[in-house]
């Protein structure tokens, strides 16, 4: 039963990564088509509303607990080729929330992370492989880093139970110890090594200007998720947010060859944001955005819950996966 007292608050279900036998390599959080299947048969068919209505209805306060909608961040391509299929099979239309820097009119410059994550995926043994690899690269000493960080560690085990911990020591190499040009330069270090041809997989990996209008044909609703996708939005300033969902909305309406004023929902890249984002948001006209809250962070009182429009909580499919094992 997907319904319960720690949950009711939800109103979106968020989903990033699809794997399949292909080119979708399966990789942490990434879940399966069977897997899709059964997690829509867990919340029940009909307490999944189109995106459409579930705007209509949430506009007008008809929204009951039981009723949520799926979401789709980033405009990764294995959403296309393994949950699409999912979508139309059970007849039901989403929301895609897209960064435009990818897109060929965005300029056609895919977020790195994705990169990445694939070259970390294909490369190596196991995960564990490309992190020795990677400090042999980077070739510092991080015993003291490490030692420093003690409790940090500690408290993102129990945040992220999903992570290992040498996962949570990389990513606080990546994200703390490191500046992110840095970071960058020894992950194309390490691409030139293994001869990872990255940009013959942008096709790949990410939509296409097609894949977008095809979306919005089958009745499914297109969103904005910034142009760059910055980790943390809540650090730039009021101009660079302004100008990041700006152009995310002008590229995308040209896409789609619709005015910009049709578009007006949105989900917070990281679920990050603060209250020049809410007034950069309101001013463009954006009526539904949603963030994400992980379930352990509801039960700390860490974070308030559905606390505007431009803030409707979701929850991440890994947890719900979780929950039906
Ligand atoms: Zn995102």
């Amino acid at each position: 039963m997907y319904f319960n007292e720690a949950n009711n608050f939800y109103h979106g279900i968020m989903f990033h990564h699809f794997h399949d036998d292909g080119i979708h390599t399966k990789g942490q959080g990434s879940i399966s088509q069977d897997d899709l299947y059964k997690l829509i048969k867990f919340i029940g068919r009909s307490n999944i509303l189109d995106a459409d209505v579930f705007f209509k209805k949430f506009k007008e306060k008809k929204l009951n607990k039981r009723e949520v909608c799926l979401t789709f961040d980033d405009g990764i391509k294995c959403q296309i080729d393994v949950a699409l299929p999912v979508l139309e099979d059970f007849k039901i239309k989403s929301f895609f929330f897209v960064y435009t820097s990818l897109f060929r009119g965005g300029g056609g410059q895919p977020d790195n992370l994705e990169i990445f994550r694939y070259f970390r995926m294909n490369y190596f043994n196991n995960v564990n492989d490309f992190y020795i690899n990677f400090y042999n690269v980077l070739n510092k000493d991080l015993s003291n880093f490490f030692k420093n960080n003690e409790e940090k560690i500690k408290n993102n085990k129990i945040k992220f139970p999903h992570y290992s911990v040498e996962d949570i020591k990389f990513r606080l190499v990546r994200d703390i110890f490191l500046k992110k040009s840095d970071y960058e330069n020894i992950m194309f270090l390490m691409i030139n090594e293994k001869k990872f041809k990255y940009k013959k997989f942008y096709s790949k990996l990410f939509f296409s200007d097609e894949d977008l209008r095809n979306l919005n044909k089958l009745g499914h609703t297109i969103g904005l998720h910034s142009h760059s996708h910055p980790t943390l939005m809540e650090k730039l300033d009021y101009s660079d947010q302004e100008k990041e969902y700006k152009k995310c909305v002008s590229i995308i309406s040209k896409i789609l060859g619709k005015s910009g004023d049709t578009i007006k929902y949105m989900s917070h890249p990281c679920g990050s944001y603060n209250e020049d984002t809410l007034q950069i948001l309101k001013k463009l006209g954006i009526e539904l955005g949603f963030k994400q809250i992980m379930t352990i962070e509801k039960e700390k009182g860490m974070n308030k819950i559905n606390n505007s429009f431009l803030e409707i909580a979701r929850q991440d499919h890994a947890d719900i996966i979780k929950r039906m094992n």
